[in-house]
């Protein structure tokens, strides 16, 4: 930093932000933040400038394919031009009341995603843990004012492996020892059950059960898929006892695997949807849960709310992403160059890979136990690719769903030179 004793404030108001931020070298910004940020996270040691597309630069000007995607928060492609347009133009209108008032950015919203999905009635909120927390309370209430569960016994069937977030409640049913240890005392009222396994679900069951809460495919987890059929038992069991189906498809939704919502592979519709990172638009946080009237008739005026939640930007960004979506037809994208992705990672000779898992363009490749997968970490940076392990070794490849043929033939490239550094 300059020797000059001038503030941060200073700079800024006199060379605005974009100036004093860009002034920033990437050593400045990955130390800054070390220094001054809890160390929550472990980031690639990569500082991104500038985004476009399917691609991200750093302050050199390399060049990498991001195939981490902001966890498939970025479908559309960084920077999508019908998506900022629209949020540039609500910037002359009205960026922010609260939900004391009507906005009719809201309101259209509303009609737009429930449309979209399907559903009756739609809660507006900004991240996903807030949107899984509104679905665990929605079908607490529902589990006590129409099902006939007594009160504060009602139990919500979770898998092992989940990610649902990372609130108090929802580290409680968690089963990733570090996501909970120390942060207990943990919340009732979950039921663990292996993921996949119907019969495990059946077994679960009781009178107080209200709900099923489960990834349809577990991203998070090392992109586990259930066995064909799973999903649309799930949904028979659930209706057969009474016991409201809720996918989180805050991952998986909007395009990710080929189809709007992963659900759709099999006849396995919900009463409530979680959604999130996607209808963002890959530019602010919007979340909602949607479902049927049956459930979400169950929230009065105060039982629920958030001050940013259905604010009129977040609702012209998500109307902007579901219009683009069905303009460019991202679920046949997904599709077809999922396919292309998946079966030219497949091909590849190398013998530290295990396996190559995915649908649509939600594929994680899985390297053998005993590879040195800080090693490959930095190979996949040095080649120009974004790709990080979630759980088991399993290496994300989730790139926006814009993409082309040309893009993946590069990706698959830059990843078999990767590999053939640990090979
Ligand atoms: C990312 C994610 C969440 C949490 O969303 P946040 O916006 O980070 O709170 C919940 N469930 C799934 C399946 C996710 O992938």
């Amino acid at each position: 930093m300059a020797t000059t004793a001038k503030t941060i404030w200073q700079d800024i108001l006199e060379n605005g932000v974009r100036k004093v931020v860009e002034d920033l070298s990437d050593a400045q910004a990955i130390e800054m933040t070390e220094r001054f940020g809890t160390h929550n996270y472990h980031p690639l040691p990569v500082n991104v400038v500038r985004a476009k597309g399917a691609y991200a630069y750093d302050g050199d000007g390399k060049e990498y394919i991001d195939c981490i995607g902001c966890y498939s928060a970025v479908a559309h492609g960084h920077l999508s031009e019908f998506i900022t347009k629209s949020v540039v133009e609500q910037l002359d209108k009205v960026t922010l009341v609260s939900r004391a008032m009507y906005t009719s950015e809201l309101a259209l919203f509303l009609k737009g995603i429930c449309e979209f999905t399907g559903m009756d009635l739609a809660c507006p909120m900004n991240t996903g843990a807030e949107a899984v927390e509104t679905a665990i309370k929605l079908a607490r209430k529902w589990a006590y004012t129409v099902k006939g569960v007594p009160k504060d016994k009602a139990e919500i069937i979770v898998a092992e492996d989940n990610f649902h977030g990372r609130t108090t409640t929802i580290v409680s049913f968690s089963t990733e020892q570090q996501y909970k240890e120390f942060f207990g005392p943990y919340g009732p009222g979950f039921k663990i059950v292996p993921f996949g396994d119907i019969d495990a679900v059946k077994a679960a069951i009781t009178p107080n059960t209200c709900a099923v809460l489960m990834e349809p495919v577990q991203a998070e987890g090392g992109i586990i898929f259930p066995p064909p059929g799973y999903m649309a038992e799930l949904r028979q069991v659930c209706t057969e006892n009474n016991v409201l189906l809720i996918w989180d498809e805050i991952q998986t939704g909007f395009a990710r695997t080929g189809k709007k919502f992963a659900w759709m592979h099999e006849d396995a519709k919900p009463d409530m949807m979680c959604l999130g990172k996607a209808l963002g638009g890959g530019i602010f946080p919007v979340a909602a849960v949607v479902g049927l009237e049956h459930v979400m008739k169950v929230f009065v005026p105060g039982d629920h709310g958030s001050t940013f939640g259905g604010n009129p930007v977040g609702c012209v960004v998500a109307l902007a992403a579901m219009a683009e979506m069905e303009q460019k037809d991202l679920c046949a994208n997904s599709e077809k160059m999922g396919n292309r992705l998946l079966s030219k990672l497949k091909a590849l000779p190398h013998k530290c890979i295990e396996d190559v898992r995915g649908r649509g363009l939600l594929i994680g490749l899985e390297v053998l136990e005993g590879t040195d997968t800080k090693k490959l970490s930095e190979a996949f940076i040095k080649q120009g690719l974004l790709t990080k392990e979630t759980r088991n070794r399993t290496f994300r490849f989730a790139p926006p769903l814009i993409v082309d043929e040309k893009l993946i033939d590069q990706i698959v490239e830059r990843a078999s030179k990767a590999l053939d550094a640990v090979s």
